[in-house]
């Protein structure tokens, strides 16, 4: 009998066996596929990796601005796809290696709970029992569709295959401009790629701080996206050789449709309901101290769980809780009031906290301070100036929230991600001295001004 065994290989079940190393549990990790799940192997990874080639692209065609004269860059699709799953196999198999050296038993096949634990049908239909005292049920989830856009794999495509894709596509529509489709979008414009990008609502990045999406929205014209937000995109034509994607009275035709309309929850055939687990719209409500289900001994971690960020590093958190509880009985919460989201487009965009409107919200009385990057050192020497940041305090009170566009932003994100989880005051944060020339002094400027004395 293992003391806990993990339904799925993704963040939240690899951080989840290995953070039980600590305890010195004997865990057992089940996965359909290889390890890694949705993020090292079709999402986040392979993403970042196409984003990377798209701005040393960018950094080549640029070249000339910086006193460097360099012949008009090429990209070669098929050698920077090579290099995306060489990223790829060299993360899923330091991953594999790390499992072993800490001792977890990984099972191939697909994960079921059972009473006592976990049936594991195998690639060849043999179906096997691993007994637990506990079990997490990690499993993840998959892109949406939209009515009329079924996925071919081809014509119409998911996150899944876009980063598969065997040539560069030569015009692209991309429905979606969550953190997914902006991504691709800024991709695909960077590397020359025709891009017309559609939202349902008003914004781009919608979520994110309205003056951000703007700020974003700006950089993507310029790269020459078409963007329609507030849009409804209409059945698509698709006896031609390429797509008619109608929009309105209009129309555009593309090679491709990138869907990117959000993620649904993977807990089919889980066995979730079958045991008596609660579950909402294929989501598991969790008990927030500890991630367990409501069944004792079955906990949920990552994209499946309900109400919670689909993203990476709140699975691992969310992962670190479970096995927390399940080790020790002792209850470690995940604080999801400080968890940065990036959106990884050029340039990014990163924030922490609540957004002005989300503190309204909440009924918080605020006081805002906005900068621009334009009088940055070091953003005028890359070349950016077109980035900002955005913090939220409560008036004569903490930072609860902050933006920061700029094609560092995820780096820098996080001196804030502390300034909202300390409910740092901004004068307590402004005394401290940022190094010139930085990015982040673009932060210590906006501290500055929000408590009330900015400097230049
Ligand atoms: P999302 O929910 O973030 O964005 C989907 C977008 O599609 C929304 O803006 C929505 O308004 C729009 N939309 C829905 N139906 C539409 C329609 N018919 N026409 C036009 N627009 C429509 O989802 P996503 O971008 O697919 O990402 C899925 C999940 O993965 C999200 O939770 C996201 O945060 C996460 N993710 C995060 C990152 C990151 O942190 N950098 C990157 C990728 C994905």
């Amino acid at each position: 009998m293992h003391d806990v065994v993990i339904i799925g290989g993704g963040p939240g079940g690899y951080a989840a066996a290995l953070y039980a190393h600590n305890f010195g549990l004997s865990v057992a990790l089940v996965e359909k596929e290889r390890v890694g799940g949705t993020c090292l192997i079709r999402g986040c990874i392979p993403a970042k990796a196409w984003l990377e080639t798209a701005s040393v692209y960018q950094t080549v065609a640029r070249s000339g601005e910086f006193g460097v004269r360099a012949a008009a860059p090429i990209l070669d699709w098929r050698a920077a796809l090579a290099r995306k799953n060489k990223v790829v196999d060299g993360l899923v198999n330091g991953l594999s290696g790390l499992l072993k050296s800490r001792g977890v038993e990984v099972h191939a096949g697909f994960g079921r709970l059972v009473a006592g634990g976990v049936e594991v049908t195998g690639t060849d239909g043999s179906k096997t029992t691993l007994p637990a005292k506990a079990t997490v049920v990690a499993t993840g989830s998959v892109p949406r569709s939209i009515p009329g856009y079924d996925i071919d794999g081809v014509r119409i495509v998911t996150s899944d295959q876009a980063l598969d894709w065997p040539t560069q596509p030569r015009r692209a529509a991309v429905i979606g401009a969550g953190a997914i489709g902006a991504e691709f979008a800024s991709m695909l414009a960077d590397v020359g790629s025709e891009v017309h990008l559609f939202e349902a609502l008003d914004q781009v990045i919608p979520g994110m701080e309205p003056a951000a999406a703007k700020t974003l929205g700006r950089a993507f014209r310029k790269k020459g996206i078409d963007i329609k937000t507030g849009v409804q995109v209409g059945v698509p034509d698709l006896s031609g050789p390429g797509v008619t994607v109608p929009v309105g009275d209009a129309s555009v035709e593309v090679d491709v449709v990138l869907v990117a309309v959000g993620r649904a929850p993977l807990t089919e055939g889980v066995g979730l309901e079958a045991i008596g687990v609660a579950t909402d719209r294929g989501f598991v409500p969790v008990d927030g101290e500890t991630m367990q289900t409501s069944v004792a001994g079955i906990y949920a971690v990552g994209d499946i769980v309900a109400g919670t960020p689909q993203l990476a590093h709140v699975a691992f958190a969310e992962a670190i809780a479970a096995i927390t509880h399940i080790a020790t009985g002792a209850v470690a919460p995940v604080d999801y009031r400080a968890i940065p989201m990036i959106v990884y487009t050029y340039p990014e965009v990163a924030s922490v906290g609540l957004t002005e409107a989300q503190a309204i919200e909440h009924g918080l009385d605020v006081e805002v301070t906005d900068h621009g990057m334009r009088g940055v050192g070091r953003a005028i020497i890359h070349g950016e100036t077109g980035g900002m940041v955005k913090i939220v305090a409560e008036k004569n009170g903490p930072i609860v929230g902050a933006t920061v566009v700029d094609p560092i932003a995820g780096e820098i994100i996080h001196e804030l991600m502390y300034a909202v989880g300390w409910e740092a005051l901004p004068a307590e944060a402004a005394a401290f001295i940022h190094a010139h020339p930085t990015i982040s002094e673009g932060i210590g400027e906006t501290l500055l001004a929000a408590a009330g004395r900015p400097l230049h």
